[in-house]
């Protein structure tokens, strides 16, 4: 009798075994697939810092998180501060008066501790008032290797320091210490990044020299050195095995092009990572004329050089006439700062950006 039960309970018993397993099944696998929402941010290059760190904190507090994802946890970040960026700026003897000097007075002097100036020859006077000058070994030239030797003195000394993010210029870019924060504290934190702006509107097109005296057609984008770009530490890492020490001047000969082409070569090529676009940074290779003045205060770089015998500069009403401020820093700096020592009264006093800057 009892054996009789039990032989018509089995089929019953059986299959609720089955549904048990397969709703086991079908639950884990959902879980695998969606690792939800702490970790939503990763990919998303958009999200706020704040949020990212609120969903941290998510994380943290999940105690269900499946084994094999903990390894995906983030330790919270501190803020972007301006003082974890790197800003080299490539300079030469003979622009340390002229081109230099004016740096100094303006944006330099907010961003003293945190600036680094890469030049050929000595200028102790520059650093007696506590800005940072290295003297490199680099010749005082315009050519590709000499341009190449600075960036990578630049590039090894970023990688020596403890900042989060290299950003390179040259002396004829006014930097908005400001609006650079803006910009780079909006990429997640640790991600691989390469900012500035292209100076073609389509990629590079570059011979690679390869073994037995062979080339093969390679294009890539890069950002302009003379609107200035920057590179988060963990893109500036993997770009050792080409940038590091030699090794940089090494790779600017083996596609024959500049300092700043060769950044874009390591990035795109080597990496196979692309750089991000971006309209906030300025080389005088653009017409400076174009910018609109209220737009002036948000961008991250701007420049100023002659061409075809007239001087190319952003378009600043202020009380610095053009004979006096003819590369517009001095203007767009006392509009920045106006508590400045040597920015006019009348700008201190200025009661809003449409009463000087409009015509
Ligand atoms: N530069 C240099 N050595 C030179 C000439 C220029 O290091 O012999 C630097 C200069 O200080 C600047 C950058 O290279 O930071 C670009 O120089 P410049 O603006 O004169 O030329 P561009 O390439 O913009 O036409
Ligand atoms: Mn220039």
């Amino acid at each position: 009798m009892i054996v009789r039960k039990l032989f018509h309970a089995l089929p019953v018993f059986a299959l609720t075994l089955f549904i048990l397993v397969l709703l086991d099944l079908q639950l884990r696998s959902r879980n695998d697939q969606n690792p939800t929402a702490p970790f939503a941010h990763e990919k998303t290059p958009s999200i706020s810092r704040t949020t990212a760190v609120t969903q941290q904190r998510d994380v943290v507090k999940n105690k269900q998180i499946p084994k094999r994802q903990k390894w995906r946890q983030i330790k919270p970040q501190p803020p972007l501060e301006l003082t974890d960026i790197f800003i080299a700026v490539k300079t030469t003897g003979r622009f340390h008066n002229t081109r230099l000097a004016l740096l100094l007075e303006t944006w330099i002097s907010e961003t003293k501790d945190h600036t680094y100036i890469f030049t050929d020859s000595p200028a102790e006077e520059v650093s007696s008032e506590g800005f940072n000058i290295i003297v490199t070994d680099c010749p005082p030239e315009h050519s590709h290797q000499a341009l190449s030797c600075k960036m990578a003195a630049e590039y090894d000394h970023f990688m020596a320091s403890d900042k989060m993010w290299l950003c390179h210029v040259d002396d004829d870019n006014y930097l908005n210490p400001r609006a650079l924060l803006s910009l780079l504290e909006a990429f997640p934190a640790d991600s691989d990044i390469y900012v500035g702006k292209p100076s073609l509107d389509r990629p590079m097109r570059a011979q690679e020299l390869l073994e037995g005296n062979k080339t093969r057609d390679v294009h890539f984008w890069f950002a302009t050195g003379g609107a200035g770009f920057c590179l988060s530490r963990k893109l500036a890492e993997k770009m050792a095995p080409w940038a590091r020490g030699p090794r940089f001047e090494q790779t600017s000969a083996v596609i024959m092009l500049p300092d700043d082409c060769t950044v874009g070569f390591i990035v795109e090529r080597r990496l196979g990572i692309s750089m991000v676009h971006s309209n906030m940074f300025h080389s005088h290779l653009e017409n400076l004329l174009l910018l609109v003045p209220s737009d002036i205060p948000k961008q991250v770089t701007l420049s100023y050089g002659w061409f075809e015998n007239k001087m190319n500069s952003v378009e600043l009403k202020g009380v610095f006439t053009k004979d006096e401020d003819p590369s517009r820093f001095r203007t767009v700096h006392c509009l920045l700062y106006s508590t400045t020592s040597w920015c006019p009264v009348a700008l201190k006093r200025a009661l809003s950006w449409n009463q000087h800057v409009l015509p």
